[in-house]
């Protein structure tokens, strides 16, 4: 259960309404039952449920069942989507590891208007659900010309790009070192002068992930999947 608060031997720590109510309606818990907690960054503790209320609850930390490591993986850009389908690619990023998402804004970018809190939630839960003990970071949405502000030098950017003449991501992988990034386009694409702008900074390397045209959140599962499968992040 990922809760705010620090965390260490002995500490009674207080959960707000949503632990509250998963750890009642959902967990079916009572006090004195052991519950996990996780804040993303002391490890994963195991805690004694000390008061159990509707909107509130409370726990005091035993001991940690798992110390906090760095969980480097690679960064997720993305033009948002539509509601579904938005909340599917984040929730699966998480679950393949992304260690920080940046919505892009592009030419054809369908949805301009987040509601960073719901989708910081959905990171939560997506981090609970899948026993990962860092939360990925959230940046705000920023303009497409502006990722290479934000990107570090060193990481190697991966543009997917269904129609350009480049090789394939399981062939690219291989030969490229250090951190890596992926960029996906939205529904309608990138426009040619935005994948011209792209090709031109020295971090990009643009892949190919197979003969067909994925909708844009397949195409980020796909390509996240076969990143950690290959790299094993
Ligand atoms: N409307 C575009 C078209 O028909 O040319 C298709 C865009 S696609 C639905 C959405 C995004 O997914 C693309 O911008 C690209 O980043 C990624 N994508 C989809 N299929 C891909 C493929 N086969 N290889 C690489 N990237 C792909």
């Amino acid at each position: 259960l990922y809760c705010d608060a620090d965390l260490s031997q002995g500490l009674t720590v207080a959960l707000g309404p949503g632990p509250a109510h998963k750890l009642r309606a959902v967990l079916r818990a009572r006090v004195g039952d052991e519950v996990l907690l996780f804040n993303g960054r002391d490890g994963e503790w195991r805690a004694t449920l000390t008061d159990l209320g509707k909107t509130k609850a409370s726990a005091e930390c035993q001991d940690q069942t798992r110390a906090q490591l760095a969980e480097p993986g690679p960064w997720l850009a993305f033009a948002p989507l539509k509601k579904d389908r938005l909340d599917m690619v984040v929730e699966k990023a998480v679950e393949l590891g992304v260690e920080r998402m940046i919505p892009v804004l592009t030419a054809r970018t369908e949805n301009r208007r987040l509601k960073m809190d719901r989708l910081l939630q959905q990171i939560l839960d997506g981090a609970e659900q899948c026993e990962r003990l860092t939360v990925p970071t959230l940046s705000e949405p920023i303009p497409l010309e502006k990722l290479a502000q934000v990107w570090p030098q060193g990481r190697v950017l991966l543009v997917a790009a269904e129609r350009r003449d480049c090789t394939p991501l399981a062939e690219k992988l291989p030969s490229l070192t250090g951190p890596m990034g992926l960029l996906v386009g939205p529904e309608g694409g990138f426009e040619a002068q935005e994948l011209d702008g792209l090709e031109n900074l020295p971090i990009s390397v643009f892949v190919n992930l197979g003969p067909r045209i994925l909708r844009a959140e397949t195409a980020a599962i796909a390509a996240l999947a076969v990143m950690q499968a290959l790299n094993g992040e």
